[in-house]
Formats: C-alpha cells, sequence, structure tokens
C-alpha cells in the first residue's frame, strides 16, 4: 500500500474524486467531490477512502493511522488554506465534521462527529470570531455529546434507560426551570460542558481530549468501527451490500447553521419521495443544527410555500400561525430559497435522477453537505422515471432501467394505511411469502374460512402448514399464515398465484388446533380474534390495521408498454382458474406457462370422483371414476381457454402424489367408504397403501400416467375437447399438453404416444381438429442431461426449476424452511435458491437442456414455469439462455415484464463493453 492513495481533497470548486469513483469514495465522499466540479458550494474537505475501512478490519487503528497519517495532516493543511483557519488554534480554530459514507447510502446507520477541533480554547476563538457566545458554547455543549456517544461510547445501558447526556440536560432544565434546550443560558450551556466531561471522565477514567487530533484519530477509527455495528450489519443483511465494502470517511470544514437567525439547516427532496410528483419538498429550521431537523424536538418547517400550505392543513394549524411560527423557507429566506431552487435544478441536471440533499445557511451563504439520489416508494420510482422521460432528461432505457421491478409490487397488492401502521405492534415474523396487507378474525381450519367468509367476516388462515384440501380456505381468506414451509411451500406458490397476502414459515408461533389458540410473542390469541399480516415484509401485527387498495396509475401502463418494446422474452402466467388466468392477462400475461391440473380437482363434486378414481382398485373402476371427471376438467379448461382466448395454454398433467387426494381424517374416509359402497376398514387400507416415504420422489408426475395410462388419457381428451367446443364458439385457442416430471426418454414417448392417439380419436369423433403441441416439463436433472433424446418427442421443454432445485440441490421443498435460514445467516449460501435461481448449479443444467434440446429439434419452443420465473435476476440468466419466455404468478407478470426488458438493455450493454 506503500504509494497508494488513500486521502482525496475536494473544496473551492476542484476535487481529487468525482461521481464515479463511489467504490473508493463512497457515495458522499463521490458526490461531495461531484459537487465541487459542477459549480455547487461545498465545505472543503476530504474523503479518506474505503479501502483504508478494509485494512482497518484487517490490521487495526495503529497500523492504519501509521498509514495515512502524512496525508491527513496535509489534507488538513489545505482545508486550513482553503479556510483561512487553523486546526487547534486558540484564535481562529479550524472545526470539522467526520462522517460515514458507503458506497450504497446507509441513512443514519454508522456514526457522526460535528464541531470537532473544539476544547477550552477554541472555543473562545469561535465565540470571539462570531460574537455570538452563546452558539460557540451550544456547538461546544453538542460535540462533547456527539464525540462522548460515538467515540467513548457513553449511550444508554438498555432500552429503558435514558441517554445519560440527556438525562444531564433534563436534570439542568429542571434546576433552572426551563423547558427548551434553546432557553439554556450561555452560563448554563458552560455548566453543561463541564458536567459532561465529568460524566465522561467517570465512564472511561481519562479526562476528555482536548487535543484536536486525539480528537480527530479518536472519531475517523469509530466510524471505522461503527461499520460493524449490529443495526449497520444488519440493514447490510437486509439490503443486501457486503460486508467486504467497507465505508469512508469524510472530514469537513464545519460551517454552522446555528449561527443566529441568518443561519438555517434542512433537508430536502428535489421531488416528493413518497408519489413521486414534481414537488420540491422538504424541512428546514432556523438557528440549528443538522439533527435537530430530524431529531424531533423542534417542529421542522417547510421549504415551499406550497408545501407549508399542505403540511399546515394536515397539522391542523391555521395559515396566521402558519405564517408566523412555522413559515417556509421561501418566506423567510427567499434569496436562500431561490439560490437552493436553483441548486436543485443544477443537481438533477446533472445527475438526472431526484436527488435527496442536505444544506446549510451560515450567515446567509448556502451551503451543500450532501447529495444523492433519493430513496423512493414503487409509485414515485415509476412516476419520476416516466416524468423524467417526458421531460426528456433521460432516454427510453434509462426509465426501464430506473425502476426496480420488486418495487413495482407494492403498486399491485393492497397496502397498510401508513399512519395506522405507525402505531401497531409486530409478534412475529415470518418469511415473505407473498406481498400485500391483509387484516382480518383468525380462523385454524379451511372450510371455517369459507364459512366465516360467506358470512361477510374477513378471515386470515393460520395454519400450522397448508395442503391443497385447504385450496378453497386459503381462497376465502384475507391472508394465511403459516408455522411451517418455505418461500416455495404449498402456501407461498399458492397465495402468489391467487395474489394473496401470505407469511409463511414463522418459526416462533405456537398453534394448537384443538383449543383454536394461536400464540405469538406470549400473548394468546383465540378463533375470532383479529391479526394483521405484511406479506411483503413477513411482519405479523397484533389487532387490526386499516389498508388501502392499490392505485395503478396511467405511469405504470406506459412503463409496461416500453418494456414490452424492449423485452425479448415473453411473460406468461401461472394460472388454474378462469379468474386467476384473467388477473394474469390484465397484467399483460400472453399465455399461460403452467396449468396445475391438480388444483382443479379440491371442488367438492370432484374431489368425491378423484377419491374415487385413486381408491378404485382396478382399471375398470379408475375407468368409472375419470368418467365422472372427464366433464367437470372439460368444462374447467373451456373457462380457462375461454380467458385466454387467441393466447396458448400450457396444461400440465397430473402431478403430484395421489395420497394428496386422499381423505385423511375419519369424516372423510367415512363418506368415501358410503360412496364406493365398501367398509371404512377398506378405505382405511387403501389409503394407507397410498402412503409413500419420500412422496416427492414418488409415485408422481408422468409415473402416475405411465402406470395409469387412462388418466393421461381423460386429461388429453378432456383438454382437446374443450377447445374443439369453443372453437365452435369461435373462439380460438392453442392448447400444450405438458407431460410432469419426464426423466428417461421413454416415459416420455410412452406418454406423447397416448396422448397423440387420444387426440386423434377425438378428431375423428368431432370430425374437427385443432393445432396443439405435446412437450414436458424439465425438472429432473437426467431430463437436462439427456434433453436431446427427450426433444425427439418433445415439442417444447418448460422448466420446472423448483422440482429441479430440490433435485440438484437434494433439498426438500417442503422442509428447506428448517435449516435454509440458518445457511443463509451463516453465509453457507448467499440466497435461497427456490427464488433466485442458483445459476452455478441448477443453471448449468438449463443451459444444457437448451443446447441439447435445441440440437436435435432447432426451433423447439422453451419456456420456464418455476418460481423463478417471477425472480428479476433468475429472468435475467434466462434471457441469456435463450428461453423464449418466464411464467410466473399472475401478481409478478408485471416485474417479469420490466425485467424482461432491463435483460434485454444489460445484456445489449455488457455486450458491447467486450466488443468494443
Ligand atoms: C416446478 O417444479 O418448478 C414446477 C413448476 O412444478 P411444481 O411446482 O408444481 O412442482
Ligand atoms: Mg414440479
Amino acid at each position: 500500500m506503500a504509494n497508494k492513495k488513500h486521502v482525496y481533497l475536494f473544496g473551492n470548486g476542484t476535487a481529487e474524486g468525482n461521481a464515479k469513483m463511489k467504490n473508493l469514495l463512497g457515495g458522499k465522499g463521490a458526490n461531495l467531490a461531484e459537487m465541487n466540479l459542477i459549480g455547487v458550494a461545498v465545505p472543503p474537505g476530504f474523503t479518506i477512502t474505503t479501502e483504508v475501512c478494509t485494512l482497518y478490519n484487517e490490521k487495526g487503528r495503529d497500523a492504519v493511522v501509521a498509514t495515512i497519517k502524512d496525508e491527513v495532516t496535509n489534507a488538513i493543511t489545505e482545508i486550513e488554506n482553503m479556510m483561512g483557519t487553523k486546526f487547534g488554534d486558540k484564535e481562529n480554530p479550524l472545526l470539522v465534521s467526520v462522517r460515514s459514507g458507503a458506497r450504497a447510502s446507509m441513512p443514519g446507520m454508522m456514526d457522526t462527529v460535528l464541531n470537532l477541533g473544539l476544547n477550552n480554547d477554541a472555543v473562545e476563538g469561535i465565540a470571539k470570531k462570531s460574537g455570538n457566545e452563546r452558539f460557540a458554547w451550544d456547538s461546544y455543549r453538542r460535540f462533547v455529546q456527539m464525540y462522548g456517544d460515538v467515540v467513548l461510547g457513553m449511550k444508554p445501558e438498555s432500552k429503558e434507560d435514558p441517554d445519560p447526556f440527556e438525562d444531564i440536560i433534563e436534570k439542568m432544565k429542571e434546576e433552572k426551570g426551563v423547558e427548551l434546550d434553546n432557553d439554556l443560558s450561555t452560563d448554563d450551556l458552560k455548566e453543561l460542558v463541564t458536567r459532561f466531561k465529568i460524566a465522561a471522565k467517570n465512564q472511561t477514567g481519562h479526562d476528555f481530549p482536548v487535543d484536536p487530533w486525539e480528537q480527530l484519530w479518536g472519531s475517523v477509527t469509530s466510524v471505522f468501527d461503527s461499520w460493524m455495528n449490529d443495526r449497520a450489519i444488519l440493514y447490510r443483511k437486509m439490503e443486501k451490500i457486503p460486508d467486504e465494502w467497507g465505508t469512508a470517511v469524510n472530514v469537513q470544514a464545519m460551517v454552522f447553521g446555528n449561527m443566529g437567525e441568518n443561519s438555517a439547516t434542512g433537508v430536502a427532496f428535489t421531488r416528493d419521495a413518497g408519489t413521486g410528483e414534481n414537488l420540491f419538498n422538504g424541512e428546514y429550521l432556523i438557528d440549528a443544527q443538522g439533527e435537530d431537523v430530524v431529531a424531533g424536538i423542534r417542529t421542522p418547517q417547510q421549504i415551499t410555500k406550497e408545501g407549508s400550505i399542505r403540511w399546515s392543513k394536515l397539522a391542523q394549524v391555521s395559515e396566521e400561525e402558519r405564517i408566523v411560527s412555522y413559515p417556509s423557507l421561501e418566506e423567510a429566506m427567499p434569496l436562500m430559497y431561490k439560490q437552493l431552487f436553483e441548486t436543485r435544478r443544477k443537481l438533477e441536471n446533472h445527475y438526472r435522477d431526484m436527488q435527496d440533499i442536505e444544506f446549510t445557511v451560515e450567515n446567509g451563504r448556502l451551503w451543500l453537505l450532501q447529495t444523492r439520489n433519493g430513496k423512493r416508494t414503487g409509485a414515485a420510482m415509476v412516476k419520476i422515471a416516466m416524468d423524467m422521460l417526458k421531460e426528456k432528461m433521460i432516454n427510453r432505457e434509462e426509465a426501464i432501467m430506473r425502476v426496480n421491478p420488486e418495487k413495482l409490487d407494492e403498486l399491485l397488492h393492497p397496502v397498510f394505511d401508513t399512519e395506522a401502521i405507525d402505531d401497531a405492534s409486530v409478534m412475529s415474523k415470518g418469511l415473505p411469502a407473498s406481498p400485500g396487507a391483509a387484516t382480518g378474525q383468525i380462523v385454524f381450519h379451511a372450510d371455517d374460512a369459507e364459512e366465516w367468509a360467506v358470512q361477510g367476516k374477513k378471515v386470515i388462515l393460520v395454519r400450522i402448514e397448508t395442503s391443497p384440501e385447504d385450496l378453497a380456505g386459503m381462497n376465502s381468506a384475507e391472508g394465511i399464515l403459516t408455522a411451517r414451509g418455505g418461500m416455495t411451500s404449498h402456501a407461498a406458490v399458492v397465495a402468489r398465484g391467487m395474489g394473496k397476502c401470505c407469511v409463511s414459515g414463522a418459526g416462533s408461533i405456537k398453534i394448537n388446533y384443538h383449543d383454536k389458540t394461536l400464540i405469538m410473542d406470549g400473548k394468546t390469541y383465540s378463533e375470532g380474534d383479529f391479526i394483521s399480516l405484511n406479506g411483503s415484509t413477513g411482519d405479523v401485527y397484533d389487532g387490526r390495521i386499516a389498508t388501502m387498495e392499490a392505485e395503478l396509475s396511467g405511469d405504470f401502463g406506459k412503463l409496461m408498454k416500453l418494456s414490452d418494446k424492449k423485452a425479448k422474452l415473453l411473460v406468461r402466467t401461472n394460472a388454474d382458474t378462469p379468474s386467476d388466468s384473467k388477473v394474469g392477462r390484465d397484467f399483460g400475461a400472453v399465455g399461460i406457462g403452467l396449468c396445475r391440473t391438480e388444483h382443479m380437482f379440491f371442488g367438492d363434486d370432484k374431489i368425491t370422483a378423484m377419491r374415487e378414481m385413486i381408491l378404485a382398485g382396478d382399471e375398470a373402476g379408475r375407468r368409472e371414476a375419470l368418467a365422472k371427471l372427464l366433464p367437470i376438467q372439460r368444462a374447467d379448461f373451456e373457462g380457462i381457454f375461454e380467458a385466454m382466448h387467441d393466447l396458448p395454454v400450457t396444461v400440465r398433467l397430473l402431478d403430484p402424489p395421489l395420497h394428496e387426494f386422499v381423505p385423511h381424517d375419519e369424516k372423510g374416509q367415512k363418506e368415501m367408504a358410503k360412496v364406493m359402497g365398501i367398509t371404512l376398514k377398506e378405505v382405511k387400507e387403501k389409503v394407507e397403501d397410498l402412503s409413500e416415504v419420500n412422496p416427492m420422489l414418488g409415485h408422481r408426475g408422468c409415473r402416475l400416467g405411465n402406470t395409469y395410462p387412462e388418466i393421461t388419457e381423460m386429461q388429453s381428451r378432456a383438454i382437446i375437447e374443450a377447445a374443439l367446443n369453443l372453437k365452435k364458439r369461435k373462439i380460438k385457442t392453442y392448447p400444450e399438453i405438458m407431460i410432469p416430471l419426464t426423466g428417461t426418454y421413454i416415459e416420455m414417448k410412452l406418454q406423447e404416444e397416448i396422448v397423440r392417439a387420444t387426440i386423434a380419436k377425438v378428431f375423428e369423433e368431432r370430425g374437427a381438429k385443432i393445432d396443439f403441441l405435446v412437450g414436458t416439463m424439465i425438472e429432473i436433472p437426467r431430463a437436462a442431461l439427456i434433453a436431446d433424446q427427450i426433444a425427439k418427442s418433445a415439442e417444447f421443454f418448460s422448466f420446472g426449476t423448483n422440482d429441479l432445485t430440490q433435485m440438484v440441490f437434494g433439498y426438500s421443498r417442503d422442509d428447506a424452511g428448517k435449516f435454509l435460514p440458518i445457511y443463509i445467516e451463516k453465509g453457507i449460501i448467499k440466497e435461497d435458491p427456490f427464488q433466485v435461481l442458483d445459476q452455478e448449479g441448477v443453471g448449468q443444467l438449463v443451459d444444457i437442456a437448451v443446447k441439447k434440446g435445441r440440437k436435435t429439434r432447432k426451433k423447439i419452443k422453451l419456456g420456464i414455469c418455476g418460481e423463478h420465473g417471477g425472480d428479476p435476476s433468475s429472468i435475467e440468466f434466462f434471457h441469456r439462455v435463450g428461453l423464449q419466455y418466464v411464467s410466473c404468478s399472475p401478481y409478478r407478470v408485471p416485474i417479469a415484464r420490466l425485467a424482461a426488458a432491463q435483460s434485454t438493455i444489460v445484456n445489449k450493454r455488457s455486450w458491447k463493453r467486450k466488443n468494443s
């Protein structure tokens, strides 16, 4: 590291860094440099690079100080020259701020020290220079307080304890009989500084440091330490920011917003971060320093007059009172406002994005302390991108890239009322299995959910786990909470398909079906009690919380249109009912990529016939039951095909293990005995007979169709008859019949033959024909490896990445929830492979199968219908390997459309980079 540069200067319109150097200088440092370069006034300073933080974590304090000491000393000299002040000087001292600044913004996660350089001498110098003794001592007490907190670790010991410094201030105010900090006199502030220092000595056993250099090194190293504090670690985990990045440290000359009535400090957004409206907005305070605006001690005022008037209405403040006590910056400091407004224009034009800025007015002079791309809601993200496109600030590709596909989710589901959620208590946390907000009364059984819903009640279905039998109840519920199961558990997959809020795998809750109780965080809930779920975060709340319907604005539609023009991948939906099909289609799906026929067998009339079929002792018995199922299936397909008219529909033949359909409770078993005219004992024996040790690796998929070909026959017939019925009504359909769980060529070939023979028979009987395809899912590793053989028989492949992931990793989809969170926590794996495709392993198989499939059948149709079809990073991979479509649950269709467009753009850019 000998010749490496660790410190980058900026100030007076020059800078050694720039906005492109975020990795090295952190976001804040890079933008402070850039603002200098574009003529925005920024207090001079320097940035210590993120690499030094990494060095600090490896080698410790002494090594770091030795490495960068000379550079820091020189940099301080440069600031002294620019400011005409001197660090530690009695007459004219330089004071600095020390702030963190990582590559990605981590608001409020790390530490800051302001007014550094003050001691008993320097405070006199500042008092003399500013002509404001109170200001000087107020700055000093703030410094001791911040330094004590950040560097000396003087924090409350527990949540209940008061902050040690605030405690001293409160006592002082009591003694003096005053209410506000601002009411303390200069002498009171002097006394406060003394008391603070005594407290510091009691805590550390050392005198409070008076040497500015000692103060500086203490603060710089504390900022590095704060990279590893608990809240920063947690935030990084949530935002997927790597620990290795480290934070930079920014040391900057202080400017003061607390120098009197001609000074102020504030934060602002160049557009509304909540709605995206093109309205400059923010808060400020006169005679205040940075943290006062957010600390909640004084009521902050609005930047613009318009914002101020809006605020006063919400706060129920009269116009007279507003003007006197809470005027906007526009009204109180018109000249500063004008300059700030001009800076807003300059920054937005330069960065071509909404900015989140911090500013200070010192004695009538405006300084910018920070600018960064502002965080925003999903709705604001879409509006700002589309507005900036309209304003010609950005082009179409940039508008598409500006929107985080995951954030679109917020626009599609009901959301909690923002005010109501602030007062709610979180009782448990599970996986955010299916987004949205739900509030309702607890029921523990699916049939209760149905009954209560019929009575007009809103219910939350609470289950240890769900099974296909719970489907109707799940559909009737507002939301679903399960104690077990991961992101691809039955509850999660089905709920996402329905667009129903679901929190799954909330391991800490205790459910007792017998007593109908749920225990969360020590509180017992009974049937009928209210709880609320946030399926986007996994939070489970106590009681009722108001929700509001999401609104889809015109900008959303425009963004979708733009995306479709760019995207190469088409987006289909996974849907098993006409209503799901319609939702998917309304969200822009261009077909169904997976219709899981098993979900159709759970209506009252259907399940009995299905059970009869399964429990039948021989082929004749099965055929009898299948004959009852045929018209029911045909009608279901007609409904779906009609909803998806003119678009292709991939129908998968029966896939799950049969025992999932049989009654496991005595009541159901007795009913079956009656229907079938056999004894209860016989039913029990048959059910027992169907149980398997590893059902997911057992008698399921095309193994059913190959052992009981009559099932394949019935389903093929139902599909084609439905399509021919619609043809008569002049409704066009394009059925694609899909064989599940193929592992060998012969398995596929035999199924294909049955399907084609059945269809040929139907065509002959009806004297009519339609186009159709026969293909297979690729979800068993062996199928991917011999895809060239399978393609001889399959006209299309659809990758079932749920099962493929399960089998490649050897992780049971239904049990992985027990260990995956720990694996992720420990860094054994980075992400849940059932949510984000494992490109390294599972991806290889997809790639192999694509290549082998195309070798045999050049024009083979290729898609994916596992849960990964709705995940943006996985979609990018599917684009790269050359699939034609992805298929995902209806509510993820818009996300997938945007992600598909972004995949085209990203790959074009990297192609250009590689070839230029
Ligand atoms: C899959 O395995 O990826 C798939 C789509 O099928 P299922 O989830 O129904 O097993
Ligand atoms: Mg599967």
